[in-house]
């Protein structure tokens, strides 16, 4: 059995990129120390297997990002606030995407029965809009039933997001960011949209699906009215 300080290990990483970078941009720490100008926030599921930086081929500088489990947006967390102020009024981010993945551990803790403790209360609203399309998704087969609720959570993420005084206020004054939800999947390595393009209110508000008889969604929808 190896004994191996994991400080080092991250050191030791570390050491080695630095080497990368400075190969490929001997200027590029300079660069990054004088600010940072990303075009996006990125606000994703804190699961390992979804790094922002790495799945989206984007380097340090490019993305700001806020992570949590299952990659929630409350209204009334503090913390998502202060991002999201910070990314749109500060930083004049062009796009805020809500990244959910496929396998997600936080939605299937949602759907199922088991309790783990302080995290059941924070996946309250997963657990909320399971039960919402609870005659939707019992009769699909359990992987498409899971898929489906990441997809309708990041919808209800992005829906959220547009209720926020901080983008309802950008976009009264014509300004961006657009907002985007997307979903990744972690067996294929791959990126999918399921909405796009959202800068209004009116189109948030067309985004979730009827509990009862309209479609659910798709993996493309632009938000258009
Ligand atoms: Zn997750």
């Amino acid at each position: 059995m190896t004994n191996v300080d994991p400080i080092e290990v991250l050191l030791n990483g570390n050491k080695a990129w630095v080497k990368k970078s400075r190969a490929a941009d001997p200027d590029v720490f300079k660069r990054l120390a004088q600010g940072q100008r990303p075009d996006y926030l990125f606000i994703g599921c804190s699961d390992s297997r979804v790094p922002a930086n790495t799945l989206t081929g984007t380097g340090p500088g490019e993305m700001f990002v806020h992570r949590n489990i299952a990659n929630q947006f409350f209204t009334h967390d503090l913390n998502c606030l202060s991002v999201l102020q910070f990314a749109v009024e500060v930083l004049d981010v062009k796009c805020v995407v809500v990244c959910g993945h496929y396998g997600c551990g936080g939605v299937k803790a949602a759907a199922g029965s088991h309790s783990y403790g302080v995290v059941d209360h924070w996946l309250g609203d997963v657990r909320s809009l399971a039960e919402q399309y609870r005659h939707r998704l019992e009769p699909l087969p359990e992987e498409d039933r899971h898929r489906r609720l990441v997809e309708l959570s990041v919808i209800s993420q992005v829906y959220n997001l547009s209720l926020t005084p901080i983008l309802r206020h950008a976009w009264k004054k014509g300004r961006r960011p657009v907002v985007a939800g997307l979903v990744y999947d972690l067996e294929e390595g791959v990126l999918h949209k399921v909405v796009s393009g959202l800068s209004s209110p009116e189109h948030a508000r067309l985004l979730l699906p009827g509990p009862e008889h309209t479609p659910m969604p798709s993996l493309v929808n632009d938000g258009a009215p």
